[in-house]
């Protein structure tokens, strides 16, 4: 059946969100409807309102949201009514070269599910009939939502699925570019350069991987502080230095692995610059597709330094979700603590003012 949904909306880029009652309709072969529990609200949903990130409004915001199954299409073997799901912004095909080489997040298939589901159409509509287009094949910053099947990850029962929505982005980005594209050994020497959502996730990723030192890079005390409690051993603050790559050399000698999790040239600079002999910068924050770098090429060969990207933490999402659900079970990662702030779907504005002013490590739209 078609439901009605409130969901958030960017209707214009450079303009405000709106809230809107949108109709979903029910899936079709290989899709599911899901009613979702709680969706984070990301700095990237912001992003495609700036159009920073170039999806065409009208759009329905959201791809960090769990669930449960609630109608299943055609098709459909892996879930059921009543499964718990997280939403993967990621479309894995399962089938392409990509994924059978065990990288889902390269999936060749994925750019075409960008702003539509992978068939290139939508299930969203809005109360004059127009189509909506959906924030990564998800558009889960709404009641309910319909997904096709490889954007969606069966999980577990027993995690709150406002804990478990956060794994869908932030935490996977944060903890997979450790675990997965740095594959960061212990006693090991570590920076990260921006503690958002991500950046508290790549700190607790270092801690958790048994990193020896891990220094926290921002301009925001309060932000540092929290890092701390994530497992950030030292901070700088980016206001009280001169060079804040020069400032964690010092403290560390440099370091084995650099994240960068703003999404900026001149930060993922920094992140090569604070390196040590062999070591490895990631660039994990989403730059704006014009956005350069510059980095000494010398030092590529001459320290065997790395510089390379980190997307969705490098995911394998039917593996890894699970996983890191596991290690949050086993109180070896925090997720209880990254949610600072709750809010009700019409309190979205609110939820958005408050990321933009630094306020939340993480901010969920949470659902009746
Ligand atoms: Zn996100
Ligand atoms: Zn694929």
């Amino acid at each position: 059946m078609t439901r009605d949904a409130k969901a958030v909306v960017c209707r214009e880029w450079g303009q405000p969100i709106t809230v809107e009652t949108i109709k979903v309709a029910p899936p079709k072969r290989n899709e599911i409807t899901i009613k979702v529990a709680a969706c984070g609200v990301c700095h990237s949903d912001l992003s495609a309102t700036t159009g920073k990130i170039q999806y065409p409004p009208p759009l329905v915001l959201g791809h960090e949201a769990a669930g449960v199954v609630i109608e299943v299409g055609e098709g459909v073997t892996d879930f059921k009514e009543g499964d718990h799901v997280v939403s993967s912004f990621i479309s894995m095909c399962g089938k392409c070269r990509q994924c059978v080489r065990g990288r889902p997040v390269l999936c060749e298939n994925a750019r075409k599910a960008m702003f539509t589901l992978p068939d290139g159409t939508v299930r969203t509509t809005d109360a004059d009939g127009n189509d909506l287009n959906v924030f990564g094949a998800c558009g889960v910053m709404a009641e309910y939502a319909t997904l096709h099947v490889d954007n969606a990850v069966k999980i577990e029962e027993g995690v709150p699925l406002q804990n478990a929505a956060l794994v869908g982005c932030a935490v996977m980005t944060g903890v997979g570019a450790v675990f997965n594209t740095a594959k960061l050994e212990p006693g090991s020497r570590a920076a990260v350069f921006g503690i958002g959502g991500v950046g508290l996730n790549a700190i607790q990723g270092c801690a958790t991987a048994g990193a020896e030192m891990i220094v926290a890079v921002d301009t925001n005390d309060k932000k540092l502080e929290m890092a701390k409690e994530f497992g950030a051993t030292h901070t700088v603050n980016i206001n009280e230095v001169d060079d804040a790559a020069k400032a964690v050399k010092k403290l560390t000698g440099g370091v084995d692995y650099a994240f960068e999790c703003v999404g900026a040239g001149a930060v993922a600079a920094q992140a090569y610059k604070c390196l040590g002999r062999g070591g490895t910068a990631v660039v994990v924050g989403v730059a704006d597709p014009r956005d350069k770098t510059e980095i000494g090429t010398l030092s590529l060969p001459a320290d065997e330094r790395t510089l390379k990207g980190s997307w969705l933490g490098s995911a394998r999402p039917q593996h890894d979700f699970p996983r890191i659900l596991a290690l949050y079970k086993a109180g070896k990662l925090k997720l209880d603590e990254l949610i600072t702030q709750t809010y009700s779907i019409d309190q979205a504005p609110q939820a958005f003012d408050d990321m933009v002013a630094g306020k939340n490590a993480r901010g969920v739209i949470v659902f009746d």
